[in-house]
């Protein structure tokens, strides 16, 4: 069976039923940047709070399906422009960067490119090489070329490595700068819009798969979280080898979230059996009356 990491989905909007097909159709990890939720938050407790079901429940319940969730930690470019909140959101940062399964600072980067904007993009990279934690930079969807030039110029003004820095949300227009400067170029397949499947699909036939990685982000929107495996069986039908929807929908994922020290194959190739008795924070996924899943052997004692 093939293995599928999706490096970008906001699994806090999705259901349970989303992990199931997800762990069926081969996807083994998952990595959940920090985003904004569609509600603009008005105190920095909603971003305490949103972090920690990052790094805790979101975890857990992942697992529980048999995937293995990891985040990334940051102040999105949207909620920069509220600058009252966003140095009490600079505060919490280094608090989160540092836990368990955090394997980036992101995403981060330029919505209406202002000028908070820019401001909080480049305290974030200033924390990304103290925490040594790679970038994931969300380019706009406004004005996106001038947009993803300008991510990766304040970058390097910053001094962080190419190889350090996964650009998304990518298109033809800026696919050729971002890998010839020597970045990961992250693609986000959206249905029914212009960055679908198919579009990919030339994409890596014209570049080929180095640094090359796809993505569903799928969240509270029109998103699919099946896009990387519906991606990869596209990449197939379309004769693209093996090799290289191995490299696009798994391998420089990881490669490139590994650089993290927080990330390893191990974790989904070894991973601890499935046990839906299991509670976080005294909390099941379960509703009354579900029959646990339970996969392998296991000590716990029912009491
Ligand atoms: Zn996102």
């Amino acid at each position: 069976m093939e293995m599928y990491i999706d490096p970008h989905l906001h699994a806090v909007s999705r259901t349970t039923d989303d992990y199931e097909a997800m762990r069926k159709a081969g996807v083994v990890a998952i990595i959940e940047p920090a985003f904004w939720l569609g509600q603009p938050r008005t105190e920095v407790g909603s971003f305490k709070d949103y972090f920690s079901t990052l790094v805790g429940w979101e975890r857990f319940r992942a697992k529980q399906f048999g995937i293995v969730h990891y985040c990334t930690i940051g102040l999105n470019s949207k909620e920069a422009n509220n600058e009252a909140l966003a140095e009490e959101v600079m505060e919490l940062l280094p608090l989160y960067a540092t836990k368990e399964g955090v394997v980036a600072i992101g995403e981060i980067g330029y919505d209406d490119q202002t000028a908070a904007e820019d401001k909080y993009y480049r305290l974030q990279l200033e924390l990304a090489k103290e925490v040594e934690l790679p970038v994931l930079i969300h380019t706009p969807h406004r004005d996106k070329k001038k947009g993803t030039t300008r991510s990766m110029d304040v970058s390097e003004e910053h001094g962080l490595p190419p190889h350090m820095v996964i650009v998304d949300h990518n298109n033809e227009e800026t696919v050729k700068e971002v890998l010839d400067r020597g970045y990961w170029a992250a693609f986000t397949i959206y249905p029914h819009t212009k960055m679908g499947s198919n579009r990919m699909v030339e994409i890596v036939k014209k570049y080929g798969p180095e640094r090359i990685i796809v993505d569903s982000a799928a969240d509270w929107g029109i998103s699919d979280p099946l896009a990387v495996p519906k991606t990869a069986a596209l990449m197939r039908k379309h004769g693209i080898p093996e090799e290289h929807i191995r490299m696009t929908c798994y391998q420089n994922a990881l490669t490139a979230y590994s650089q993290s020290g927080q990330m390893d194959e191990s974790d989904w190739l070894n991973p601890e059996p499935i046990d839906q008795r299991l509670k976080h924070a005294g909390n099941s996924v379960l509703r009354g009356g579900q029959t646990p899943r339970v996969e392998g052997p296991s000590d716990y004692v029912e009491n």
